[in-house]
Order: structure tokens, then C-alpha cells, then sequence
């Protein structure tokens, strides 16, 4: 299945919906998930077109990986500088909700164990 650029995220990316943006560049952007599962809860996307984590590792230069994770990383110890989680979901078993890829980053308290 290709790229359908009518998902959320990309609307997010073009400006044609609202988020609550916490940085933005010319490759990625970070915003608040609208229903957070913990005092933060932050989603980091890149621009480019990638339905998922596996697209992104596949399209994506080596360069471009490197500054994303980078990136990922410089946010959630800004925000959760105690700790955090980063999670992303991969297609349908993992309930992946909108096809464009993203990180979850999750903190701001102790949280709880990881549960399947
Ligand atoms: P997924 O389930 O695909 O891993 O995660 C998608 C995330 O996007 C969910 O945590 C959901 O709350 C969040 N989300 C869905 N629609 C919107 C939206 O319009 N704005 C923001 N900021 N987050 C959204």
C-alpha cells in the first residue's frame, strides 16, 4: 500500500490543521497527542512521506535517521528530563492509528509497567 497523504499527520505537516506544536524544522515537527495517556505525551513526526517505522527505515538516508533520532531524543529530555518512554506502532497488530510515521514519547511521572 502506498503513502495516503489525506491522514492527519500530513495535514498536521501541510498547516491545514491545528496542533499544539512544541518544534518544528525544515525535516520534523513535534506536537502534544490530543488525548495524552500521561503528563507528557508528545509526537514526533518526520516530514517525509512514511506510512510507518519500517517506510521510514527503508526511505529515509542514513543521515536523515540519525537526525531524527537525535532530535527525539533532545525533546524528550527537554520535557521529561526524569525519564520517559518512546514507543512506536507498527501496522495493525500494533494498532497503528494514523498512517503517517511517529514516535510517542511518554513521561512527566513514573509510569507503568509495559503490559501486551
Ligand atoms: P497510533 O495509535 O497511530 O500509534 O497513534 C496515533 C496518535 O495520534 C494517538 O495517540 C492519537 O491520540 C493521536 N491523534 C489522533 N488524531 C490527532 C490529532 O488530530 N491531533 C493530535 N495532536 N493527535 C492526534
Amino acid at each position: 500500500m502506498s503513502y495516503n497523504s489525506n491522514n492527519i499527520f500530513a495535514k498536521i505537516i501541510r498547516g491545514e490543521l491545528d496542533c499544539n506544536k512544541i518544534y518544528e524544522d525544515d525535516k520534523i515537527i513535534a506536537f502534544n497527542d490530543i488525548a495524552p495517556v500521561a503528563p507528557v505525551h508528545i509526537l514526533v513526526i518526520p516530514k517525509l512521506e512514511c506510512r510507518n517505522f519500517t517506510d521510514f527505515i527503508n526511505l529515509a538516508t542514513s543521515e536523515d535517521i540519525t537526525y531524527f533520532f537525535n532530535k527525539v531524543s533532545e525533546i524528550a529530555n527537554l520535557n521529561s528530563p526524569s525519564g520517559f518512554r518512546i514507543i512506536t506502532n507498527n501496522g495493525k497488530d500494533a494498532d497503528q492509528t494514523v498512517e503517517h510515521f511517529h514516535i510517542h514519547i511518554i513521561g512527566g511521572s513514573k509510569l507503568k509497567a509495559l503490559a501486551c
